[in-house]
């Protein structure tokens, strides 16, 4: 069974996501921290964003794999490293929209995104993922909330994440990553005609994981 949860940065879906996993016991596929990690190895070897076919090149020769830890968090190997935690870094975040965008890199995701997907029953959570990465998903969702609201719950997460951010900071980032994802040529971030659309605007988290479980079940 793959259950597809797509949505904007800060809307609670890797969260849902994650807990749903945890709760039916399927893997867990944090398909953005894919394309984190590959924006982490373009940014170690000082790749620039610019330099597409650098990317893609880089993108084909890269072994990105992903396991679960027992609260069902995702564990991602980027050529056999855990960089689970670099990759929450702002100067990622900051960069990842521009490398996701490409085509070729894509492609690339694309073919592994499908294959872990087929390894297991799975809750996949991106941007893409009931249009175009699993247009057949047993399931679809598309988790939206107003854009302060996703504001505050990403300021919220990163400081837990010590990170030294400001609401100013991650409001410009998700402006940016919104314009980005959603007008991109490729795979945009789009609700899928089929997806449930639920607002969590003024959901907690627990409601929405209810919400969500109540239509699997
Ligand atoms: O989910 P997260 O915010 O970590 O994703 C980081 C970025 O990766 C997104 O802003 C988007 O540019 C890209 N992404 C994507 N397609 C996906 C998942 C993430 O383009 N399926």
């Amino acid at each position: 069974m793959i259950i597809a949860i797509d949505g904007p940065a800060g809307a609670g879906k890797s969260t849902v996501a994650r807990i749903i996993a945890q709760k039916l016991g399927f893997l867990y596929i944090d398909t953005g921290a894919m394309y984190r990690a590959l924006t982490l190895k373009a940014l170690e070897r000082k790749i620039n964003a610019k330099d597409i076919p650098a990317l893609i090149e880089m993108a084909r020769s890269t072994n990105i794999d992903l396991t679960n830890n027992q609260d069902s968090s995702l564990k991602i190997l980027l050529d056999g490293r855990d960089v689970s935690s670099p990759i929450r870094q702002p100067c990622i975040t900051r960069l990842v929209s521009d490398i996701a965008k490409l085509k070729g890199v894509r492609e690339i995701m694309l073919g592994l995104q499908r294959k872990f997907g087929k390894l297991r029953d799975s809750v996949l959570d991106g941007r893409d993922i009931g249009t175009v990465v699993f247009p057949d998903a047993d399931k679809k969702f598309y988790i939206d909330a107003e854009f302060s609201v996703r504001v505050r719950r990403r300021y919220k997460e990163l400081k837990e994440l010590n990170q030294d951010v400001t609401l100013k900071d991650i409001e410009k980032d998700l402006r940016n990553r919104d314009n980005i994802d959603s007008t991109r040529e490729f795979a945009p971030l789009k609700k899928a005609d089929d997806a449930i659309y639920i607002d969590t605007t003024s959901m907690a988290i627990g409601e929405v994981v209810n919400k969500v479980l109540s239509y699997i079940q």
